[in-house]
Protein backbone atom coordinates (compact mmCIF):
# COMPACT_ATOMS: atom_id res chain seq x y z
CA UNK A 1 0.00 0.00 0.00
CA UNK A 2 2.69 2.18 0.82
CA UNK A 3 4.33 2.09 -2.55
CA UNK A 4 1.05 2.16 -4.52
CA UNK A 5 0.97 5.83 -3.07
CA UNK A 6 4.48 6.89 -3.31
CA UNK A 7 4.21 5.92 -7.02
CA UNK A 8 1.57 8.13 -7.51
CA UNK A 9 2.52 11.24 -5.65
CA UNK A 10 5.29 10.88 -8.54
CA UNK A 11 2.60 10.39 -11.08
CA UNK A 12 0.55 13.43 -9.94
CA UNK A 13 4.35 15.72 -10.10
CA UNK A 14 4.76 14.46 -13.24
CA UNK A 15 1.37 15.73 -14.27
CA UNK A 16 2.11 19.18 -13.20
CA UNK A 17 5.23 19.65 -14.05
CA UNK A 18 4.50 18.79 -17.82
CA UNK A 19 1.24 19.38 -18.66
CA UNK A 20 -0.13 22.58 -16.90
CA UNK A 21 -3.16 22.80 -18.24
CA UNK A 22 -3.98 20.03 -20.44
CA UNK A 23 -7.30 19.06 -20.91
CA UNK A 24 -7.01 15.28 -21.86
CA UNK A 25 -4.41 15.14 -18.49
CA UNK A 26 -6.89 16.82 -15.99
CA UNK A 27 -9.27 14.34 -17.82
CA UNK A 28 -7.55 11.38 -16.87
CA UNK A 29 -5.97 12.42 -13.37
CA UNK A 30 -9.68 13.04 -12.45
CA UNK A 31 -10.64 9.38 -13.29
CA UNK A 32 -7.62 8.38 -11.86
CA UNK A 33 -6.86 6.18 -15.15
CA UNK A 34 -3.44 6.77 -16.28
CA UNK A 35 -1.60 6.10 -19.57
CA UNK A 36 1.78 3.92 -18.26
CA UNK A 37 4.76 3.66 -20.49
CA UNK A 38 4.67 0.63 -22.93
CA UNK A 39 7.40 -2.05 -21.37
CA UNK A 40 9.22 -3.90 -23.91
CA UNK A 41 9.47 -7.94 -22.32
CA UNK A 42 11.64 -10.42 -23.44
CA UNK A 43 10.45 -13.34 -25.40
CA UNK A 44 11.70 -16.54 -24.20
CA UNK A 45 8.38 -17.31 -23.01
CA UNK A 46 8.03 -20.42 -20.91
CA UNK A 47 11.96 -20.64 -20.86
CA UNK A 48 11.91 -19.32 -17.26
CA UNK A 49 8.16 -19.82 -16.35
CA UNK A 50 8.17 -20.44 -13.21
CA UNK A 51 6.48 -24.12 -12.77
CA UNK A 52 2.96 -23.25 -11.00
CA UNK A 53 1.54 -20.10 -11.65
CA UNK A 54 -1.75 -18.92 -9.52
CA UNK A 55 -3.48 -15.28 -10.86
CA UNK A 56 -6.21 -13.89 -8.55
CA UNK A 57 -8.15 -11.55 -9.67
CA UNK A 58 -10.82 -8.99 -7.50
CA UNK A 59 -13.17 -7.89 -10.20
CA UNK A 60 -13.82 -4.40 -9.48
CA UNK A 61 -11.36 -4.39 -6.64
CA UNK A 62 -9.72 -0.95 -6.96
CA UNK A 63 -7.18 0.59 -3.45
CA UNK A 64 -10.49 2.05 -2.14
CA UNK A 65 -12.29 -1.38 -1.90
CA UNK A 66 -8.76 -2.58 -0.45
CA UNK A 67 -8.93 -0.38 1.80
CA UNK A 68 -12.20 -0.12 3.49
CA UNK A 69 -11.95 -4.47 3.89
CA UNK A 70 -8.35 -3.74 5.96
CA UNK A 71 -10.27 -0.67 8.08
CA UNK A 72 -13.09 -3.29 8.69
CA UNK A 73 -10.45 -6.37 9.13
CA UNK A 74 -7.68 -5.34 10.96
CA UNK A 75 -9.16 -1.56 12.15
CA UNK A 76 -5.93 -0.16 9.54
CA UNK A 77 -5.24 -0.37 6.18
CA UNK A 78 -2.31 -2.63 4.75
CA UNK A 79 -2.89 -5.52 6.36
CA UNK A 80 -4.96 -7.95 4.01
CA UNK A 81 -3.17 -10.93 3.24
CA UNK A 82 -1.64 -9.97 -0.32
CA UNK A 83 -0.52 -6.30 1.10
CA UNK A 84 2.31 -8.36 2.61
CA UNK A 85 3.33 -9.21 -0.42
CA UNK A 86 6.68 -8.43 -1.48
CA UNK A 87 6.27 -6.36 -4.79
CA UNK A 88 3.50 -3.89 -5.25
CA UNK A 89 2.80 -1.99 -8.02
CA UNK A 90 -0.47 -0.54 -10.19
CA UNK A 91 -2.20 -1.20 -13.37
CA UNK A 92 -4.16 1.00 -15.94
CA UNK A 93 -7.44 -0.71 -16.82
CA UNK A 94 -8.89 1.15 -19.88
CA UNK A 95 -9.40 -0.61 -23.14
CA UNK A 96 -8.97 -0.45 -26.75
CA UNK A 97 -11.84 1.44 -26.93
CA UNK A 98 -12.96 3.11 -23.69
CA UNK A 99 -10.97 4.88 -20.80
CA UNK A 100 -13.38 2.60 -18.68
CA UNK A 101 -13.15 -0.92 -19.33
CA UNK A 102 -14.91 -3.90 -18.68
CA UNK A 103 -14.38 -7.70 -17.74
CA UNK A 104 -14.37 -9.17 -20.75
CA UNK A 105 -11.95 -6.51 -22.19
CA UNK A 106 -9.65 -6.35 -18.49
CA UNK A 107 -9.58 -10.05 -18.56
CA UNK A 108 -8.57 -9.98 -22.13
CA UNK A 109 -5.48 -7.80 -21.51
CA UNK A 110 -4.56 -9.79 -18.70
CA UNK A 111 -4.74 -13.54 -20.15
CA UNK A 112 -3.71 -12.45 -23.71
CA UNK A 113 -1.32 -8.58 -23.33
CA UNK A 114 -3.83 -7.04 -25.96
CA UNK A 115 -6.46 -4.69 -25.45
CA UNK A 116 -9.66 -5.40 -27.09
CA UNK A 117 -13.05 -3.68 -27.58
CA UNK A 118 -15.50 -3.83 -24.40
CA UNK A 119 -17.63 -7.01 -24.25
CA UNK A 120 -14.96 -9.12 -26.70
CA UNK A 121 -13.49 -12.10 -25.24
CA UNK A 122 -9.84 -13.06 -26.21
CA UNK A 123 -10.67 -12.03 -29.97
CA UNK A 124 -8.59 -9.74 -31.96
CA UNK A 125 -11.48 -7.13 -32.13
CA UNK A 126 -10.13 -4.12 -33.10
CA UNK A 127 -7.54 -6.02 -35.51
CA UNK A 128 -8.10 -8.94 -37.99
CA UNK A 129 -10.93 -10.46 -35.93
CA UNK A 130 -8.77 -13.77 -34.87
CA UNK A 131 -8.59 -15.45 -31.30
CA UNK A 132 -6.08 -14.38 -29.42
CA UNK A 133 -3.74 -17.18 -27.64
CA UNK A 134 -4.43 -17.33 -23.80
CA UNK A 135 -1.94 -17.71 -21.04
CA UNK A 136 -3.91 -20.48 -20.17
CA UNK A 137 -3.60 -21.84 -23.33
CA UNK A 138 0.04 -21.26 -23.32
CA UNK A 139 0.85 -22.90 -20.53
CA UNK A 140 -1.46 -26.15 -21.34
CA UNK A 141 0.85 -26.49 -24.78
CA UNK A 142 3.92 -26.20 -22.42
CA UNK A 143 2.39 -29.48 -20.65
CA UNK A 144 0.72 -27.71 -17.48
CA UNK A 145 -2.59 -28.28 -15.68
CA UNK A 146 -5.10 -25.65 -15.61
CA UNK A 147 -7.88 -24.14 -13.71
CA UNK A 148 -9.94 -21.58 -13.88
CA UNK A 149 -12.23 -20.82 -10.32
CA UNK A 150 -14.79 -18.06 -9.77
CA UNK A 151 -17.58 -16.70 -7.72
CA UNK A 152 -19.54 -15.80 -10.69
CA UNK A 153 -21.41 -17.95 -13.40
CA UNK A 154 -18.73 -20.40 -14.75
CA UNK A 155 -19.00 -18.94 -18.00
CA UNK A 156 -19.02 -14.51 -16.94
CA UNK A 157 -16.37 -12.70 -18.83
CA UNK A 158 -13.63 -12.57 -16.07
CA UNK A 159 -12.64 -16.42 -16.12
CA UNK A 160 -13.91 -16.58 -19.79
CA UNK A 161 -11.04 -14.15 -20.86
CA UNK A 162 -9.03 -17.27 -20.45
CA UNK A 163 -10.28 -20.17 -21.76
CA UNK A 164 -12.55 -19.14 -24.74
CA UNK A 165 -12.50 -16.56 -27.77
CA UNK A 166 -15.78 -15.03 -28.52
CA UNK A 167 -16.91 -11.23 -30.26
CA UNK A 168 -19.35 -10.90 -27.27
CA UNK A 169 -19.39 -11.74 -23.81
CA UNK A 170 -23.08 -12.76 -23.87
CA UNK A 171 -22.59 -15.76 -25.71
CA UNK A 172 -22.38 -18.17 -22.90
CA UNK A 173 -23.80 -21.39 -24.64
CA UNK A 174 -20.75 -21.09 -26.32
CA UNK A 175 -18.32 -20.46 -23.98
CA UNK A 176 -19.39 -23.43 -22.54
CA UNK A 177 -18.63 -25.35 -25.05
CA UNK A 178 -15.48 -23.73 -25.44
CA UNK A 179 -14.67 -24.94 -22.29
CA UNK A 180 -15.80 -28.18 -22.19
CA UNK A 181 -14.98 -29.46 -25.79
CA UNK A 182 -11.86 -26.77 -26.97
CA UNK A 183 -9.71 -25.76 -23.77
CA UNK A 184 -10.91 -28.39 -21.42
CA UNK A 185 -9.24 -27.12 -17.95
CA UNK A 186 -8.92 -29.74 -15.84
CA UNK A 187 -10.74 -27.75 -12.84
CA UNK A 188 -13.91 -25.51 -13.95
CA UNK A 189 -15.40 -23.98 -10.67
CA UNK A 190 -18.19 -21.30 -10.60
CA UNK A 191 -21.89 -21.00 -10.43
CA UNK A 192 -24.20 -23.29 -13.00
CA UNK A 193 -26.31 -22.77 -15.53
CA UNK A 194 -25.38 -19.81 -18.26
CA UNK A 195 -24.22 -22.46 -20.74
CA UNK A 196 -23.16 -25.02 -18.16
CA UNK A 197 -24.73 -28.24 -18.01
CA UNK A 198 -24.38 -31.39 -15.74
CA UNK A 199 -25.11 -33.03 -18.64
CA UNK A 200 -22.57 -31.76 -21.20
CA UNK A 201 -19.83 -31.56 -19.05
CA UNK A 202 -20.83 -35.02 -17.95
CA UNK A 203 -20.43 -36.00 -21.65
CA UNK A 204 -17.66 -34.28 -22.24
CA UNK A 205 -15.66 -36.66 -19.15
CA UNK A 206 -15.81 -34.45 -16.47
CA UNK A 207 -16.81 -35.29 -13.19
CA UNK A 208 -19.68 -33.08 -11.63
CA UNK A 209 -20.10 -31.67 -8.27
CA UNK A 210 -22.56 -29.36 -6.98
CA UNK A 211 -21.77 -28.97 -3.54
CA UNK A 212 -19.52 -28.40 -1.27
CA UNK A 213 -20.00 -31.23 0.46
CA UNK A 214 -19.68 -33.37 -2.80
CA UNK A 215 -16.55 -31.27 -3.60
CA UNK A 216 -14.67 -31.67 -0.26
CA UNK A 217 -15.38 -35.79 -0.94
CA UNK A 218 -13.91 -35.78 -4.22
CA UNK A 219 -10.91 -37.97 -4.41
CA UNK A 220 -8.14 -35.08 -5.33
CA UNK A 221 -4.96 -37.63 -5.90
CA UNK A 222 -7.20 -39.54 -8.55
CA UNK A 223 -9.71 -37.14 -10.01
CA UNK A 224 -8.74 -35.97 -13.30
CA UNK A 225 -10.94 -32.83 -14.70
CA UNK A 226 -13.93 -31.89 -11.78
CA UNK A 227 -16.72 -29.29 -13.21
CA UNK A 228 -18.20 -27.62 -9.98
CA UNK A 229 -21.42 -26.03 -10.88
CA UNK A 230 -22.53 -24.66 -7.48
CA UNK A 231 -26.28 -23.63 -7.92
CA UNK A 232 -28.24 -21.64 -10.48
CA UNK A 233 -26.39 -18.45 -11.51
CA UNK A 234 -23.57 -16.69 -9.42
CA UNK A 235 -22.83 -17.92 -6.12
CA UNK A 236 -24.51 -15.88 -3.17
CA UNK A 237 -22.78 -13.20 -1.35
CA UNK A 238 -20.34 -13.91 1.77
CA UNK A 239 -22.44 -11.45 3.84
CA UNK A 240 -25.76 -13.33 2.67
CA UNK A 241 -24.09 -16.97 3.54
CA UNK A 242 -23.73 -19.26 1.28
CA UNK A 243 -25.20 -22.33 2.52
CA UNK A 244 -24.28 -25.74 1.05
CA UNK A 245 -22.45 -24.16 -1.42
CA UNK A 246 -18.29 -23.71 -1.10
CA UNK A 247 -16.54 -20.76 -0.04
CA UNK A 248 -14.10 -19.16 -2.74
CA UNK A 249 -11.20 -20.41 -0.49
CA UNK A 250 -12.56 -23.90 -0.23
CA UNK A 251 -12.56 -23.97 -4.21
CA UNK A 252 -9.38 -22.21 -4.56
CA UNK A 253 -7.70 -25.53 -1.88
CA UNK A 254 -9.67 -27.97 -3.80
CA UNK A 255 -8.54 -26.86 -7.40
CA UNK A 256 -5.36 -26.87 -6.27
CA UNK A 257 -5.06 -30.14 -4.65
CA UNK A 258 -6.11 -31.69 -8.05
CA UNK A 259 -3.76 -29.44 -9.78
CA UNK A 260 -0.82 -30.56 -8.54
CA UNK A 261 -0.88 -33.75 -9.12
CA UNK A 262 1.19 -32.76 -12.51
CA UNK A 263 4.61 -32.99 -12.10
CA UNK A 264 5.07 -29.87 -15.15
CA UNK A 265 3.26 -27.55 -12.90
CA UNK A 266 0.12 -25.59 -12.72
CA UNK A 267 -1.96 -22.35 -14.20
CA UNK A 268 -4.56 -21.30 -12.24
CA UNK A 269 -7.50 -18.15 -12.42
CA UNK A 270 -8.99 -17.91 -9.76
CA UNK A 271 -11.59 -15.11 -9.41
CA UNK A 272 -13.28 -13.22 -6.45
CA UNK A 273 -16.12 -12.24 -9.19
CA UNK A 274 -18.98 -10.42 -6.44
CA UNK A 275 -16.49 -7.54 -5.40
CA UNK A 276 -17.41 -5.88 -8.97
CA UNK A 277 -21.50 -6.33 -8.08
CA UNK A 278 -21.56 -5.40 -4.89
CA UNK A 279 -19.73 -2.02 -6.22
CA UNK A 280 -22.55 -1.74 -8.55
CA UNK A 281 -24.94 -1.71 -5.87
CA UNK A 282 -22.69 0.30 -3.46
CA UNK A 283 -23.27 -2.02 -1.28
CA UNK A 284 -20.86 -1.64 1.50
CA UNK A 285 -21.20 -4.65 3.44
CA UNK A 286 -21.41 -7.04 0.93
CA UNK A 287 -17.99 -5.09 -0.64
CA UNK A 288 -16.01 -5.84 2.33
CA UNK A 289 -16.97 -9.05 2.75
CA UNK A 290 -16.18 -10.29 -0.40
CA UNK A 291 -12.98 -8.77 -0.41
CA UNK A 292 -12.19 -10.18 2.71
CA UNK A 293 -13.05 -13.85 1.38
CA UNK A 294 -11.13 -12.96 -1.52
CA UNK A 295 -8.09 -11.67 0.78
CA UNK A 296 -8.46 -15.32 2.84
CA UNK A 297 -8.38 -16.94 -0.46
CA UNK A 298 -4.87 -15.52 -1.63
CA UNK A 299 -3.87 -16.62 2.58
CA UNK A 300 -4.69 -19.99 1.31
CA UNK A 301 -2.84 -20.18 -1.74
CA UNK A 302 -0.22 -18.76 0.24
CA UNK A 303 -0.36 -21.38 2.37
CA UNK A 304 0.39 -24.08 -0.31
CA UNK A 305 2.91 -21.90 -2.46
CA UNK A 306 5.07 -22.29 0.62
CA UNK A 307 5.24 -25.94 0.17
CA UNK A 308 5.48 -25.70 -3.48
CA UNK A 309 8.85 -24.36 -4.15
CA UNK A 310 8.85 -22.29 -7.65
CA UNK A 311 5.44 -20.80 -7.46
CA UNK A 312 4.59 -17.41 -8.66
CA UNK A 313 1.58 -15.72 -7.23
CA UNK A 314 0.18 -12.34 -8.68
CA UNK A 315 -3.23 -10.65 -7.44
CA UNK A 316 -4.34 -8.04 -9.27
CA UNK A 317 -7.93 -6.57 -10.34
CA UNK A 318 -9.39 -5.88 -13.59
CA UNK A 319 -10.77 -2.37 -12.60
CA UNK A 320 -12.60 -0.58 -9.90
CA UNK A 321 -16.22 -0.35 -9.24
CA UNK A 322 -18.38 2.44 -8.01
CA UNK A 323 -16.31 5.11 -7.32
CA UNK A 324 -15.75 3.91 -4.03
CA UNK A 325 -13.67 6.55 -1.91
CA UNK A 326 -12.31 6.06 2.29
CA UNK A 327 -13.82 8.80 4.38
CA UNK A 328 -13.38 8.01 7.60
CA UNK A 329 -11.82 4.96 9.45
CA UNK A 330 -14.39 3.57 12.32
CA UNK A 331 -11.98 0.86 13.44
CA UNK A 332 -11.70 -2.98 13.99
CA UNK A 333 -15.25 -4.73 13.33
CA UNK A 334 -16.46 -1.30 12.12
CA UNK A 335 -17.42 -0.39 8.65
CA UNK A 336 -15.49 2.48 7.35
CA UNK A 337 -17.41 5.78 6.49
CA UNK A 338 -17.18 5.75 2.98
CA UNK A 339 -18.48 7.46 -0.70
CA UNK A 340 -19.70 6.20 -4.05
CA UNK A 341 -19.52 8.12 -6.83
CA UNK A 342 -20.82 6.13 -9.11
CA UNK A 343 -22.78 2.20 -10.18
CA UNK A 344 -20.71 1.35 -13.34
CA UNK A 345 -17.06 0.69 -13.24
CA UNK A 346 -14.23 3.53 -13.30
CA UNK A 347 -11.07 4.39 -14.84
CA UNK A 348 -9.21 4.41 -11.81
CA UNK A 349 -5.81 2.43 -11.99
CA UNK A 350 -5.65 -0.64 -9.87
CA UNK A 351 -3.23 -2.55 -7.41
CA UNK A 352 -0.92 -5.43 -8.50
CA UNK A 353 0.92 -7.74 -5.51
CA UNK A 354 3.65 -10.03 -6.36
CA UNK A 355 5.18 -13.25 -4.50
CA UNK A 356 7.58 -15.70 -5.72
CA UNK A 357 9.72 -16.18 -8.80
CA UNK A 358 9.61 -13.14 -11.36
CA UNK A 359 7.52 -11.00 -9.44
CA UNK A 360 10.16 -8.87 -9.06
CA UNK A 361 8.86 -6.96 -12.30
CA UNK A 362 5.69 -6.02 -10.62
CA UNK A 363 6.82 -2.29 -9.69
CA UNK A 364 5.67 1.47 -10.95
CA UNK A 365 2.89 1.89 -12.79
CA UNK A 366 1.85 -1.33 -15.49
CA UNK A 367 -0.17 -1.70 -18.28
CA UNK A 368 -2.79 -4.20 -17.42
CA UNK A 369 -1.61 -6.23 -20.34
CA UNK A 370 2.03 -6.48 -19.08
CA UNK A 371 0.65 -8.83 -16.76
CA UNK A 372 0.53 -11.08 -19.06
CA UNK A 373 4.36 -11.23 -20.05
CA UNK A 374 4.36 -11.40 -16.23
CA UNK A 375 2.78 -14.21 -15.57
CA UNK A 376 4.53 -16.01 -18.55
CA UNK A 377 7.88 -15.74 -16.87
CA UNK A 378 9.27 -12.90 -19.02
CA UNK A 379 11.36 -9.68 -17.71
CA UNK A 380 11.29 -6.56 -19.20
CA UNK A 381 13.94 -4.97 -20.91
CA UNK A 382 12.91 -1.27 -21.46
CA UNK A 383 10.18 0.95 -19.77
CA UNK A 384 9.53 2.82 -16.52
ZN1 LIG B 1 -19.07 -4.86 -13.28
Amino acid sequence: MKSLQRDRRYRVALFTSFCVACASCVAASSTGSTIAQSRVWTTHEGKQAPKNVILLIGDGMGPEQVKAAGMYAHGTPGKLSFEQFPHQGEVTTYSANNSITDSAAGGTAIATGVKVNNGVISMAIPGDGQPLKTVLEKYQAAGKSAGLVTTTEMTHATPAAFAAHQQGRSQQAEIAQQYLNTTRPEVLFGGGGAGMSPKAAKSAGYTVVINRQQMQALDTETVTRVSGQFGQGHLPYESDGVGDLPHLREMAKTALNILDNDPDGLFLMIEGGRIDHAGHENHLQRNVMETLQFAETVAEVFKWAENNPDTLIIVTADHETGGLKVLKNNGQGQFPQVSWSSHDHTGANVGIYGWGPNSDQVSGTMENTDVFYLLLGQQYVTGD
